[in-house]
């Protein structure tokens, strides 16, 4: 009786592999196809500079519109994507819309694209990167590249190689996500990053915790120590982006400023010059 039991659970456990096994073999099927049947594309999201109060640049973020999913969250397809290398392709796609796109902004206004771990593993990072600038005619100083803090855990330093020889082109460097992960401060003097980009979790949390706000000030100040920019991810409110302008961050992100933007869009928003932000909440939610 017992025996028969377990070998029900088992049964159970195993077909409930086996469906998962094989919804992320038909995902990566269509992942594979998705390239090639042009159901990707970029949206762009506005980075505000608190100082000067201007937009200055766009993060590049993907987007995929499968004819049979829907639109599929780059949270869900992403990790499929770098786990079976599907993401170097992407990669490349990204990098060269990214910069053909930015070559038609103006000329102040830079591009930030996500890059992968898995893509420094490829010794042709270096070379996607520099053909993707060539071809586009984009100045590299108006490229940003976004890196979590997975890229530097890579012992033999390929990553690190790369990324120092793409700087010395004029190629931007941002740390994405700081403060998740395997966070260590250690990273932020093993290479001169231009912008620390504090993870949404802080910047949202702040309203409530003085734990967050901590953090958020002691992330900023340490940038303005080490002379590397401040970013805010996921400022939704005009409370959040009181709290972060306060604690000394000197950009921020978020739906507040603006969604991200698809293509089209980005040259008109960028002519209005000023970002109309909504009236003070001060009033109604500021106690003391
Ligand atoms: P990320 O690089 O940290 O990008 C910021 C994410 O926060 C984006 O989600 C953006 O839409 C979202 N966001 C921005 N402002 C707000 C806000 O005010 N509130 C909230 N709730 N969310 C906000 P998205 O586009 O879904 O991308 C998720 C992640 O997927 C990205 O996080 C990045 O890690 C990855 N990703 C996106 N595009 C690419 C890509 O082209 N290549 C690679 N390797 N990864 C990408
Ligand atoms: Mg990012
Ligand atoms: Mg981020
Ligand atoms: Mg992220």
């Amino acid at each position: 009786r017992a025996k028969q039991d377990r070998a029900a659970d088992y049964c159970i456990f195993e077909s409930g592999m086996d469906q998962t096994m094989r919804a992320r073999r038909a995902l990566e099927t269509d992942l594979r196809r998705a390239l090639a049947l042009r159901e990707f594309a970029l949206v762009y999201q506005p980075q505000f500079d608190l100082q000067s109060g201007r937009v200055t640049g766009l993060e590049a973020l993907l987007r995929w519109n499968s004819p049979t999913r829907g639109p599929v969250s780059p949270m869900e397809f992403i990790p499929l994507a770098e786990e079976t290398g599907i993401i170097s392709p992407i990669g490349e796609w990204v990098l060269r819309t990214a910069c053909r796109d930015a070559a038609g902004w103006p000329d102040d206004i830079t591009v930030a694209v996500n890059v992968s771990a898995v893509q420094f593993a490829n010794r042709a990072l270096s070379t996607t990167v520099l053909s993707a600038l060539a071809d586009s005619g984009l100045d590299p100083r108006r490229l940003e590249l976004e890196i979590t803090e997975s890229v530097m855990l890579d012992a033999r330093g390929t990553a690190l190689g790369v990324l120092q020889r793409l700087r010395a082109t004029g190629v931007r460097v941002s740390l994405d996500d700081f403060g998740t992960g395997y966070s260590s401060l250690g990273y932020l003097r093993s290479f001169p990053f231009d912008k620390i980009k504090i993870d949404q979790s802080f910047v949202r949390g702040a309203s409530e915790d003085r734990g967050n706000r901590a953090i958020v000030r002691a992330i900023a100040s340490l940038g303005q120590n080490l002379g590397m920019a401040t970013v805010a991810e996921g400022v939704e409110t005009t409370e959040h982006m009181e709290r972060v302008s306060t604690a000394g961050c000197t950009h921020v992100q978020g739906y507040l400023i603006s969604r991200p933007l698809p293509p089209e869009q980005v040259r008109a928003f960028l002519a209005r010059g000023t970002v109309a932000l909504p009236p003070s909440s001060s009033d109604c939610s500021k106690v003391a």
